[in-house]
């Protein structure tokens, strides 16, 4: 008997998996304000014992939001949801001052899992006030980071600038005394633009060098501004109501791929995948990395991939814990 007996008949032979390069964009993922805000949450359950209370989705990711509920957190949208005597965490996107004072107030034990970048553009909200500067902020109206940094103001102090439409149109008080800040998780190109807006319009305005986009929304821009000119179609992992994540679609899709959000890998519709050589994956800072590798799987599953490392950057950041865990 030789070898070719032995061998399937060609019409039985499974056919190979067709070919996929994969490119995979590193930054991607968590930040160090996600990481620390969910390790607030764990350290809190475990310290004070379950159910522990988080004011609104402590990141903007279903995965993390079950996995915790799981461990014991529960999930409320108000303070005044939370009963007395039992800890309350603070989302990672910082709440208006009157939040902690009303928890004050009731005597909870509460802890801010506020991203620390985020508590900077707070602080530097405050200082402009002070100074006698009203402050135009450029974001996403009802966006919780937007409703806890007009938070720290009093109301007027602070009005919402969303488009350079908005930033060519605006009528301001008193054009010498001016402050402009920004949401922490916005389009590095849009922002640019409309920072350029106000200044040609104010030149007097005083804001942050740049911008306030923190480090970990500009690097994974950066990375989706490196990977998408060579892909056919781009996954960014990450939930809808999640700011950074959907910026990154949209730099994908202005780089000229296809782009979509997914929240995990069932959301895949394989027809997107029609006459797709190449594709990209990456996902938000609120997306967990074990998101990014069921979806590596799923690809695996259906075709050979090659895959590569489009690295734009490498991350150190780490922030501290509150001073009631970090002991
Ligand atoms: S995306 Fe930026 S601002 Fe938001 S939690 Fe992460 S590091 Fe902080």
């Amino acid at each position: 008997m030789t070898v070719t007996d032995l061998a399937a008949p060609a019409s039985t032979r499974p056919s190979p998996l067709p070919r996929l390069a994969v490119l995979v964009a590193a930054p991607r993922g968590f930040c160090a304000g996600v990481d620390r805000a969910i390790h607030i949450v764990e350290l809190a359950i475990e310290r004070y014992g379950a159910p522990v209370y988080v004011r609104h989705e402590i990141v903007h990711n279903r995965y993390v939001v079950e996995t915790l509920k799981a461990k014991g957190a529960i999930f409320v949208e108000e303070l005044d949801e939370v009963p007395d005597g039992v800890p309350v965490v603070f989302s990672a996107h910082g709440v208006p001052k009157a939040v902690p004072a009303a928890a004050e107030a009731r005597g909870l034990n509460y802890l801010d899992a506020t991203c620390p970048l985020v508590s900077k553009v707070h602080r530097q909200a405050e200082r402009l006030v002070d100074a006698g500067r009203h402050i135009l902020f450029i974001g996403h109206a009802g966006h919780p980071e937007v409703v806890g940094t007009f938070g720290q103001v009093p109301a007027g102090a602070m009005t919402l600038i969303e488009t350079v439409e908005d930033a060519r149109s605006i009528v301001v008080p008193d054009e010498v005394n001016l402050g402009f800040l920004t949401q922490t998780t916005l389009s590095v190109d849009d922002t640019a633009d409309v920072v350029a807006e106000l200044q040609r319009r104010f030149p007097a305005i005083q804001g942050p060098k740049g911008d306030d986009i923190c480090y970990a929304t500009s690097n994974r821009q950066a990375a989706v501004k490196a990977m998408a000119p060579r892909c056919d179609l781009v996954l960014v992992i990450g939930a809808a109501n999640s700011s950074n994540s959907q910026r990154l679609r949209e730099v994908a899709e202005r780089e000229g791929a296809r782009a979509h959000l997914i929240g995990r890998a069932a959301d895949i519709d394989w027809s997107w995948f029609d006459g797709v050589a190449t594709v990209g994956v990456t996902a938000g800072a609120s997306a967990p990395e074990v998101l990014v590798q069921e979806v590596m799987a799923a690809l695996a599953e259906r075709y050979t991939i090659t895959s590569e490392d489009i690295t734009t950057a490498v991350e150190q950041v780490v922030f501290k814990l509150p001073r009631a865990l970090a002991q």
